[in-house]
């Protein structure tokens, strides 16, 4: 058995190539950027008027203002003011020479083509060229994952397509005589598989593509020859169920029979210890443990790690401060236990949870405790670390 760490150490070895496309705007939602991008523009473009009212010289201290023109947005007015000279114009509109400054409209009369201002305007009003974003400047990098916002970004400095990491193809393979469809009666003895969901939209979360083809009994020959057909495919492939000690648990033996090289195939995880991580050239397989609670704690603390980087993505800080609401009692253990809390503004408290079986209790959990291993009693108010999930 070896810790969570050396685990992630081994799988943070397993050499990974990016893959690169190029989308289109929509398609790029949920995207990770795979090269800089520099604005080739300022933003604005141009000094822009932020209100709709008169474009003035701040040192002009006419009473009154002529009005020279009516700068609608969309036009270079071309035009420059003179003292006493004012032109009316509408928010987005290029501000003419001679300006720097613009009062709002509300504050102001007019009067047989002139502008009287009525009350003080403080500010310019005035968006300067290039304030937001400077020809050359470099916007965002690669690995970037692009939220609505940054896509707008990109749009606003004129590119419409972007360049972006393939998304990996993660093939689901689910094990067990007892699983059935959802959708089907409920015979004795049987349980409806939900780990091909929670997991392929957990993949899907994370910004991956899944391939999922169906359920597979305990058979040798039937897991052998579904993850045969995912590898045709699929980068990653993760078999739930069978990785265990039981007399049908296969999922090992088939992996190695199939050429796997198996890196490991016990962590020191409550839940999760069976967790197989096996690669063959540039092909991975997981084989998680089948309860739901164990596949989903797996997914998020082995399996994310290894997509994201193949998607050349950030893995964002994983952990939350917070202080336990109760005293909480902990079970010697040699492995490092997660269970689900809730952490509300720094405060964690503990739910009812039932163990891996009970995947309603992840439901209302916003994060997993993190228990170390030998850890002792923890008393209320003591400082937690919460992996958000
Ligand atoms: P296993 O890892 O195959 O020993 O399964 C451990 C437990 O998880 C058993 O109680 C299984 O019935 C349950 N289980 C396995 N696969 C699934 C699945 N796809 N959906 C829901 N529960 C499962
Ligand atoms: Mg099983």
């Amino acid at each position: 058995m070896i810790s969570i760490n050396d685990a992630l150490k081994i799988i943070n070895r397993f050499p990974v190539g990016t893959k690169v496309e190029t989308v289109s705007l929509f398609d790029a939602l949920g995207r990770v950027l795979a090269e800089e991008v520099v604005s080739p523009v300022n933003i604005p473009p141009f000094a822009k008027s932020a209100m709709d009212g008169y474009a003035i010289d701040s040192e002009d201290n006419s009473r009154q203002f002529f009005i020279r023109e009516t700068i609608p947005a969309g036009f270079d007015p071309g035009i420059e003011l003179q003292k006493g000279e004012c032109a009316k114009i509408m928010t987005g509109a290029m501000v003419p020479r001679g300006a720097n400054r613009v009062i709002r409209r509300e504050v102001t009369r007019e009067r047989d083509g002139f502008m009287l201002v009525t009350d003080i305007d403080k500010g310019s009003n005035i968006c300067l060229k290039g304030e937001d974003i400077a020809a050359g400047d470099t916007v965002f990098n690669a690995g970037q994952y692009l939220d609505p916002q940054h896509v707008g970004v990109i749009a606003s400095v004129g590119f419409d397509r972007v360049r972006v990491f393939l998304k990996p193809l993660v093939g689901i393979v689910t094990t067990g005589n007892e699983i059935i469809a959802p959708g089907e009666e409920l015979p004795p003895g049987k349980i409806y598989n939900s780990n091909s969901y929670s997991m392929g939209c957990q993949y899907l979360k994370y910004g991956c593509d899944i391939r999922y083809q169906g359920m597979v009994g305990d058979s040798r020959d039937e897991i052998r020859a579904a993850v045969r057909a995912m590898l045709k495919t699929c980068d990653v492939v993760v078999i739930s169920g069978g990785v265990s000690v039981g007399d049908f648990d296969f999922v090992p033996r088939v992996l190695k029979k199939l050429g796997f090289t198996t890196e490991f195939e016990k962590v020191a995880i409550k839940p999760g210890k069976p967790t197989v991580f096996a690669t063959m050239d540039h092909k991975v397989a997981f084989g998680v443990p089948g309860n739901p609670v164990s596949t989903f704690v797996v997914n998020e603390i082995f399996v994310k790690p290894l997509l994201f980087r193949m998607m050349g993505r950030k893995l964002p800080f994983p952990f939350v401060r917070g202080k336990l609401a109760e005293d909480l009692k902990v079970k010697k253990s040699d492995r490092t236990s997660f269970i689900p809390v809730r952490v509300t503004a720094g405060r964690v408290e503990t739910l009812e949870y039932h163990g891996s079986a009970h995947l309603l209790a992840l439901t209302r959990a916003n994060g997993l405790l993190e228990i170390p291993r030998q850890g002792q009693d923890l008393e209320k108010g003591t400082q937690v670390d919460v992996r958000s999930i």
